[in-house]
């Protein structure tokens, strides 16, 4: 894995944001602001454009290039949490990683964005599908599942947690202000989360 294999992420990631973005708008029309889906593609539209600076670089390397230019770019509250997401990835990573390393890796990265928006499970957002994605990932890692294996496995535990915030009551972000009238909706940042990882595994499994 290198810049070219951060690259191939970005371009399923992308094209998937694209593929769901009214759904995407819609949900953040209902418990947040509207402007998640856009925040994201404006994000992912900028790296697209710096394709040649990614793949260049080493695994860490792109993450970490990816990782400012997503500071400078989503904004919202997303840009900073995707931010701690992809440099919390980047620091703990080494360039001949094995899926342990990287279980490992997407692990650190999640705690990042747990640190930066001081929240865990339970509270409605994008992190009830990155904590239970990031603890499958290292149990199959741990127990030396195969890579396809994995790929198989991640995008399923993704969206059985992204479906059950549609219940939850948001504690956090925007969608809190609305209190009781947050339940009933699946959290934006969940789904665009969960469209991203899903997008991935089928790209990193071709
Ligand atoms: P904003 O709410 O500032 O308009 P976005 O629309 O870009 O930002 O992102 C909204 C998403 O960010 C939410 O759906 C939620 O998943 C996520 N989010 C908001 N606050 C937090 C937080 N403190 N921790 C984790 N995720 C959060
Ligand atoms: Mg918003």
């Amino acid at each position: 894995m290198d810049g070219k294999t951060v690259m191939a992420c970005i371009d399923a990631s992308h094209a998937a944001l694209k593929h769901h973005h009214d759904e995407i708008a819609s949900l953040d029309q209902a418990i947040g602001d509207g402007d998640h889906i856009i925040n994201l593609l404006r994000g992912m539209d900028a790296l697209v454009a710096m394709r040649a600076a990614i793949e260049a670089e080493s695994l860490a390397g792109a993450l970490k290039l990816a990782s400012t230019k997503v500071l400078s770019t989503v904004g919202g509250s997303s840009g900073p949490l995707f931010f701690s997401l992809l440099s919390g990835m980047s620091k703990a990573l080494s360039d001949d990683a094995d899926l342990q390393a990287f279980a490992r890796a997407f692990a650190a990265g999640v705690e990042a964005v747990g640190q930066r928006g001081k929240t865990g499970l339970g509270s409605k957002t994008m992190m009830d599908v990155l904590i239970p994605v990031a603890e499958r990932f290292s149990t199959l890692a741990t127990q030396g599942a195969a890579t396809h294996d994995v790929l198989a496995k991640l995008p399923r535990v993704a969206e059985e947690h992204m479906l059950a915030t549609r219940d939850m009551l948001a504690t956090k972000g925007r969608a809190s202000f609305l209190g009781e009238r947050s339940r009933g909706h699946i959290d934006p940042g969940a789904r665009s989360s969960q469209v991203m990882i899903e997008a991935i595994c089928a790209r990193l499994g071709e």
